[in-house]
C-alpha cells in the first residue's frame, strides 16, 4: 500500500491534475498527437481557485506546446475526470 497520497496533501493542491489523454490537432506539429489534458489550479492571492476559464489545458506529448482549452473542449475534458471519479456500472 501506497503512503503517498497526492489528493491528502493540500500544499500539493496547485500541481495540475492529469484529466485525461487524447489525440488532438497540435499546430506546432501540424499533425495529430496524443495531448495530455490538465487542469491547472490558478493561484489568486492565497487562494487557489480550480475552477476558472482557462484552467484547463491540453499539453503536446510531441513537442510540449501547451493550449487552453475554450467553451465545448473545456467542457469535454472536464467531463473526463467526472467519469472517472463517478462510479461505473449501474447498483
Ligand atoms: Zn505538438
Amino acid at each position: 500500500m501506497s503512503v503517498f497520497r497526492p489528493d491528502r496533501l493540500p500544499s500539493l493542491n496547485r500541481l495540475p491534475k492529469e484529466l485525461g489523454r487524447e489525440e488532438r490537432f497540435c499546430e506546432a506539429c501540424g499533425e495529430p498527437n496524443l495531448h495530455i489534458l490538465y487542469q491547472v489550479p490558478k493561484k489568486v492571492i492565497f487562494v487557489y481557485f480550480k475552477d476558472h476559464p482557462g484552467n484547463v489545458h491540453a499539453t503536446c506529448i510531441k513537442c510540449a506546446l501547451s493550449t487552453v482549452l475554450t467553451g465545448e473542449e473545456r467542457a469535454r475534458a472536464l467531463s473526463l475526470i467526472k467519469a472517472r471519479t463517478e462510479p461505473s456500472g449501474s447498483l
